[in-house]
């Protein structure tokens, strides 16, 4: 039998003692003494000040370096972090990275999804599973030569006493309700945020789709992006983790985008990482190949089935290619001041033909696909 490495008591008191504030002392306190739109106005600010800090800074602004953003910004971030009661920004990249590189591994996920639900929650940070490499940061030097982070990280026990306590404590004193604010700006927010992040490992690896990939075992899922600021999209976040959005159709909800391409209209941040579309195209068809050819196989002419499905994918593919590759040399041929102006427009014209056939045959495959949803 092996022995379990030894809990960590500091996190079992702070997670299981904000839990009992949050979940019994809150409401009781409520039912006797009740709560103000104050109270509940300053939940929610600071509930999304600390979620967006980790979500944009710690995750996608450090941990994943798909923008660069001011120095405001990134103070900011370090702050809402400490208040999100997270570890530094160093700890948790250098954690994360690892998540990514690693991800379903049990022996170097962090926190794999693979060793179920309760440990890629909340378990692997009760005892000292990755002791022998705590203090390594060797895959975080370009954060050690941010001065935010390393401020952050070096003062960190004071600045998450500062947020954490200080923070309500003013807000009690404003409103003269120094115990109420305790616990809806301290204990209820806390929990929240804790276990909405926390739902990322957890549940985004368990519960949704897996439009991009199923090499592991991540998610995407509208319900989890409303609650995680966008993280939910997960599945598409494991294989184009340089993007800075998550949900990349208009219509996904992903607030954490919006906020980082909000701030580049003003200088806040800049670079902004996409995937390139035909990666995104590619994967996305090649999953929904997957998926068709699992259900053909149990029907009783399924070989006729899959060789059919395999020409309308390769005759997608070819036509994807195409239209990407035009697109391609039309904007080349924008910077290209020596192109010849008919030249150019030539290009247009076939450029939009091979949209047009490109759109038609997307929409045939999409119809297809649908057939076998
Ligand atoms: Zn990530
Ligand atoms: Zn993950």
């Amino acid at each position: 039998m092996t022995t379990k490495p030894p809990v960590i008591w500091l996190n079992v008191a702070i997670f299981s003692l904000s839990f009992i504030l949050a979940a019994v002392v809150t409401p009781w306190f409520g039912w006797h003494f009740g709560f103000g739109a104050e109270h509940w106005v300053w939940l929610i600010v600071c509930f999304s000040f600390c979620n967006l800090s980790i979500t944009m800074g710690y995750h996608r602004l450090w941990s994943h370096k798909t923008f660069e953003a001011h120095w405001l910004v990134r103070l900011l971030c370090a702050l809402g972090g400490a208040f999100a009661l997270q570890n530094s920004a160093l700890h948790w990249s250098s954690d994360h990275r690892v998540h990514h590189k690693f991800v379903d591994q049990n022996d170097k996920d962090p926190y794999s999804a693979k060793k179920g639900f309760w440990y890629s929650h909340i378990g692997w940070m009760l005892r000292h599973y990755n002791q022998a490499v705590y203090d390594d940061y060797s895959n975080c030097r370009d954060l050690q030569k941010d001065k935010i982070v390393m401020w952050q990280h070096r003062y960190y026990v004071p600045l998450a006493v500062l947020m954490n306590i200080g923070v309500p404590l003013l807000l009690g004193v404003i409103y003269n309700d120094i115990i109420g604010m305790l616990l809806m700006v301290g204990a209820v927010r806390l929990v929240l945020n804790h276990h909405t992040t926390f739902f990322i490992n957890s549940l985004a690896h368990i519960w949704g789709s897996q439009p991009y990939t199923n090499k592991n075992t991540a998610r995407d899922n509208g319900v989890l992006a409303f609650f995680t600021f966008g993280e939910g999209y997960h599945n598409y976040h494991h294989i184009f983790e340089n993007d800075y959005r998550n949900g990349i159709y208009w219509w996904q909800y992903d607030p954490t985008k919006w906020l980082i391409k909000a701030c580049s209209w003003v200088g806040l941040t800049k670079k902004l990482r996409k995937a390139p579309p035909l990666k995104i195209e590619k994967a996305r068809a090649q999953m929904a190949l997957v998926y068709v050819q699992s259900r053909i196989l149990s029907l009783p002419n399924h070989v006729v089935l899959m060789n059919s499905f395999q020409n309308e994918f390769d005759a997608f593919m070819s036509e994807l290619h195409n239209y990407y590759d035009i697109k391609r040399q039309l904007l080349e041929s924008k910077k290209n001041l020596a192109f010849k102006k008919y030249e150019r427009s030539m290009l247009k014209v076939r450029y939009e033909q091979v949209k047009l056939d490109f759109v038609e045959k997307r929409n045939r495959w999409n119809r297809i696909v649908s057939q076998y949803a």
